[in-house]
């Protein structure tokens, strides 16, 4: 176990904001956590950190943070059709995702390039071109901080919703580890018909081939590249706002001054992107100091260079008000502000 005093996270948030914590702990797994349990550290304020792609640190964090350092993979099942892999909290989600194609392991191609630990994977319910975490998650393995015992977690029990799972309003499980199931060749499932993903592949795949999970990685690698910063480059936390649900009331009042809207039916409501409303209300490319509005995907904001995380608050309040003002429609961020 590694602990540092005072410790900078600029490096630790994919937004690249200065902040200290009081106390950031890079612990190895659950005899780890056991002995933070028992030096009480869950009795004071401390909070999870993977790779901070979905955090926005406005001011210091007076507290301490955790962050899992175990990156240990385990084939715990398999047969011709399927395998079920036990994945470490602390390996990097596309690091699994890149062995996982090369291995010829299916599910979670689509997912590449999230920037994400396989600990927030199901935290998060990450989610890119149709496909889910919660599709391929069969079980999560968690530490309580409540009272030092661990517990598994099956897909049902983590209530898996978007961007949404019972972890994010029970933060006193500590992700240890994750199960996944994964299919071999022949029994994929591939998830095509989401953006542009078909039209990208080479034009002559087989679906049926041996390179097709390779494919549909590179591709979903191009589209991601063109579309989205890199936080090695640019910092920010990929879409910083979740895609409004609305009645159909609201999409027919909209519909006679935007007849081209945008809009998906969900099981709860109506799905508006947050992205073309945002567009739509100008802010695309707007550039305010040291912070802006990506110019090839408006959901994203970005750290021009030397912003604050109170200029990054303030630029998505800005943008929530003129969304309210100009279509009557609330959306909230799915960054999470610490602290909130
Ligand atoms: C350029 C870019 C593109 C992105 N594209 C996508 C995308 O396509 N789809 C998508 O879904 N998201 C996307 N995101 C958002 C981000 O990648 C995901 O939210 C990701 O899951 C965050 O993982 P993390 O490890 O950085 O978690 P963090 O940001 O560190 O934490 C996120 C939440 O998970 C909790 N957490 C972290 N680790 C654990 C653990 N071990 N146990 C319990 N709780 C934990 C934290 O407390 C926090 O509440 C993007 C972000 C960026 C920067």
């Amino acid at each position: 176990m590694k602990e540092y005093k005072n410790y900078q996270l600029k490096g630790n948030n994919t937004f690249g904001i200065p902040a200290l914590c009081d106390k950031f702990i890079g612990y190895a797994g659950v005899n780890d956590l056991k002995e933070l349990y028992e030096q009480h550290v869950f009795d004071k304020q401390w909070m999870s950190v993977g790779c901070g792609a979905n955090l926005l640190f406005c001011g210091d964090y007076h507290g301490t943070i955790i962050h899992s350092t175990a990156k240990e993979i385990h084939i715990l099942e398999e047969n011709e059709k399927n395998l079920l892999v036990r994945a470490d909290a602390g390996i990097i989600l596309d690091d699994f995702i890149a062995q996982a194609v090369s291995n010829g392991w299916g599910g979670m191609e689509n997912l590449s390039a999230i920037p994400s630990s396989v600990g927030a994977a199901p935290v998060q319910n990450v989610g890119a071109y149709g496909v889910e975490a919660k599709d391929v998650v069969e079980r999560v393995h968690v530490f309580d901080t409540r009272d030092g015992s661990t517990r598994t977690l099956s897909n049902e029990e983590c209530k898996f919703g978007y961007r949404d799972s019972l972890f994010k309003a029970n933060p006193q499980y500590v992700v240890i580890s994750v199960e996944l199931r994964l299919t071999k060749a022949k029994n994929h499932q591939l998830h095509l018909d989401y953006g542009n993903l078909r039209s990208s592949l080479p034009a002559d795949i087989s679906l049926e081939g041996e390179d097709v999970l390779k494919e549909i990685r590179d591709a979903v690698l191009r589209i991601r590249h063109d579309k989205l910063p890199d936080p090695a480059d640019i910092g920010s936390a990929g879409s910083f706002f979740k895609n409004p649900v609305v009645d159909r009331s609201v999409v027919d009042r909209l519909l006679i001054d935007y007849p081209k809207m945008p809009f998906y039916e969900m099981e709860n409501g109506y799905k508006i992107p947050a992205g073309w409303l945002i567009e739509q209300a100008g802010w695309k490319g707007m550039k305010r100091e040291t912070v802006g509005v990506y110019e090839k995907q408006s959901l994203v904001l970005v750290n021009l260079g030397g912003a604050t995380g109170y200029d990054v608050w303030d630029l998505a309040q800005s943008i929530v008000a003129s969304i309210q003002e100009k279509f009557g429609i609330g959306i909230s961020p799915e960054v999470i502000k610490v602290p909130n």
